[in-house]
């Protein structure tokens, strides 16, 4: 595997070996493991994501990346369904296109807890699945992590492309290897809503949760 960031420039640039990552789901960060498991880096997997809907759909991802990261030895953190708190976030916000501000918000919920749980529990930097994915803009992650750690002092946001060297061909590639669970819409309820509008416009039939698997159909996408 070809690495593009070593233990030695990871220290120097942070002062520690340790990393905490935010997970969205397995296909996502897959390869990140496998990444910064080659390179040396100590991390823990940190799965907050109040956002996807529903429940069944929340246990698939999540069982999905507990299992791949048990599977390797690595600490697994399964944080709060705070459903509540997201819809209430998101309140006003149902109609926004993906990549607008409800986005925005759902990083920084997501951010604000992971670099809440970093800064309690002594590490100093921490980063996310979330840039892997094309369909996801990478300016608006960083933003709000680098928001999220300025709370803390002290505290950083590795803003590194997950997506270069290579980075998502890979990202398919362990995806198909492990046939990971292969969701077919961002993750809250609004991205179903109109994940499935388009589909039916287009001719297609409505997301089925919990059926498709990469290396079994390779048809849809990984996380949006
Ligand atoms: S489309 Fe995705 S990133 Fe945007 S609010 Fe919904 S789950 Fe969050």
């Amino acid at each position: 595997m070809r690495l593009d960031f070593n233990l030695e420039g990871f220290e120097q640039e942070f002062a520690t070996k340790k990393l905490l990552l935010h997970s969205c789901c397995a296909p996502c960060s897959g390869d990140i493991m496998e990444r910064l498991m080659a390179a040396g880096i100590e991390y823990t997997i940190f799965f907050y994501n109040p956002n996807i809907h529903p429940l069944k759909e929340y246990e698939l991802r999540k069982d999905e990346n507990k299992r791949f990261a048990e599977q390797h030895g690595i600490a697994f953190i399964d944080a709060d369904y705070d459903r509540d708190e997201w819809f209430k976030r998101a309140r006003g916000m149902e109609w926004e296109p993906e990549r607008g501000i409800r986005c925005t918000m759902c990083f920084d919920m997501r951010f604000e807890r992971t670099a809440l749980y970093a800064h309690e529990h002594g590490f100093t930097v921490f980063t996310s699945s979330l840039g892997i994915s094309r369909w996801k803009n990478m300016a608006q992650i960083n933003d709000c992590g680098l928001r999220a750690a300025q709370k803390y002092p002290g505290m950083h946001y590795w803003t590194f492309n997950w997506r270069k060297e290579g980075g998502s061909a890979r990202m398919i590639e362990v995806s198909k290897r492990e046939q990971f669970y292969q969701q077919e819409y961002c993750g809250c309820v609004y991205s179903l809503r109109d994940t499935n509008k388009w589909r039916l416009k287009n001719g297609r039939p409505t997301v089925a949760l919990g059926v498709k698997y990469y290396g079994r159909d390779d048809q849809g996408t990984s996380c949006t």
